[in-house]
């Protein structure tokens, strides 16, 4: 009889799907599989299984946080191109290239080809725009826990970038720190169900070959969603008018964990969190170019040293206070709020699957009538949202 496996002991919103389980497992007993929201989830094949109770024990692992200082600045790079294809002022592309060209290797969320977020590792300049920018649906791991041990025991420089809750399960994972690890996260608003993101993105009926969910063509701001097709068509969007994009910043379908998330304000496992500097403007008029602004935490002594090598030179930047960068944005400290809509949206979702589009039902939530709107004042006491 089994009872030391994860499956067993954990509650379905207590796990992240960091992935730490199914990279563990001696057996390759566990596979994650697509829930009915469209989330992954580790599933043990009971018949391969030894009962060694190794997923458990990296999964409960809690080693206790890295993070040891808390300085703040906010960073626009110097290099005009690079803050383009990035998502706010550069800072991950400044790391990586660093990281890249000291011959490590760089672990981000990119896409495969039929747009799946999932993590990937790149080992040149080359590559480094397939990792590049936010997608905003929850990245698989894959064996990327197991391919970052390998890369280190080999003595090699390694870059990892994730949601808080991969860095803490790639922690739990090595069960060690490594001096040639850096790892970066970010703040999380919370991530939006990929099964959900596959949905919308079946609706075009059509080929997608390019997606971009932090196209600045009209500033950084108010930034677009840009999709190519196959057949030569283009869809830009302004997120504030993208009801995918309008979903996810109104929690509908963000992963049930994001509603109860333990890593959160200083509990942070990683060595620097990044975020878009919201409120530059406030806080640092100068640097309010719309062209994209990073803020940048240092956690431990390790990000404040990558910070002087890889940033401090290669960008405009100031030392700002903590409380004042989070000011707009909420998400550093605050959990996604669990409302009534969800359930709503699931339930809706599944009556009108087959006959009724995605962006037919989130508009319920997103643009609602005038109980709508009452119920949403009630439910929501303050907006978390950047548009
Ligand atoms: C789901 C999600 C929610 C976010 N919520 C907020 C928020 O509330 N407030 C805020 O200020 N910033 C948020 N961010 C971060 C923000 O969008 C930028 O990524 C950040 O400012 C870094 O910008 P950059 O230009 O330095 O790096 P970028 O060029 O954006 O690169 C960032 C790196 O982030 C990682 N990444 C991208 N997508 C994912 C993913 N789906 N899962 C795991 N890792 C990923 C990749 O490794 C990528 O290489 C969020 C990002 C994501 C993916
Ligand atoms: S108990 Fe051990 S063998 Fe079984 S799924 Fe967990 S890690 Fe794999
Ligand atoms: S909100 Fe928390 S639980 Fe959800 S993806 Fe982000 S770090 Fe993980």
């Amino acid at each position: 009889m089994q009872s030391d496996t994860c499956n067993h002991v954990l509650k379905h919103d207590e796990c992240t799907g960091c992935g730490a389980c199914y990279n563990i497992c001696p057996k390759d007993s566990i596979t994650m599989q697509m829930d009915s929201e469209g989330f992954y989830y580790p599933v043990v094949n009971e018949e391969g299984c030894l009962n060694c109770g190794l997923c458990l024990k990296v999964c409960k692992n809690e080693r206790v946080s890295t993070a040891d200082i808390r300085k703040a600045y906010a960073v626009n790079a110097y290099d005009d191109e690079l803050r383009k294809r990035s998502s706010s002022g550069g800072v991950f592309g400044l790391i990586s290239s660093y990281i890249l060209q000291n011959g490590g290797y760089v672990f981000g969320a990119g896409f495969d080809e039929h747009f799946n977020v999932r993590h990937e590792c790149i080992d040149n300049e080359e590559e480094l725009d397939r990792v590049l920018r936010s997608k905003y649906a929850q990245s698989s791991i894959g064996s990327v826990f197991k391919e970052i041990k390998q890369k280190l025991l080999e003595d090699s420089y390694v870059l990892f970038c994730g949601t808080p809750c991969q860095c803490k399960g790639l922690c739990n994972y090595l069960g060690k720190s490594y001096e040639k690890l850096l790892i970066i996260d970010f703040v999380c608003h919370g991530v939006p169900s990929p099964g959900i993101w596959q949905q919308y993105l079946s609706e075009f009926n059509k080929k997608p070959v390019k997606v971009n969910f932090r196209d600045k063509s009209h500033g950084w701001k108010g930034y677009y969603i840009n999709i190519d097709f196959e057949d030569g068509s283009n869809y830009l969007r302004n997120g504030a008018e993208d009801e995918y994009i309008q979903g996810f910043l109104w929690d509908i379908y963000l992963r049930p964990s994001c509603y109860r998330c333990d890593v959160k304000d200083n509990n942070r496992y990683s060595d620097l969190t990044i975020a878009d500097f919201w409120g530059i403007n406030e806080v640092e008029a100068d640097m309010n170019d719309n062209k994209g602004t990073s803020l940048v935490v240092t956690n431990t002594v390790k990000g404040e040293n990558y910070y002087k090598e890889c940033i401090e030179g290669n960008s405009k930047n100031i030392s700002v206070n903590l409380k004042d960068a989070m000011k707009r944005n909420v998400s550093y400290y605050e959990k996604a709020h669990l409302t009534d809509e969800r359930k709503c949206f699931y339930k809706l979702y599944y009556k009108g699957k087959g006959n009724k589009k995605l962006a037919g039902i989130v508009k319920n939530f997103t643009k609602p009538g005038i109980f709508g709107k009452i119920r949403r004042k009630m439910n929501y006491k303050k907006a978390h949202i950047s548009f």
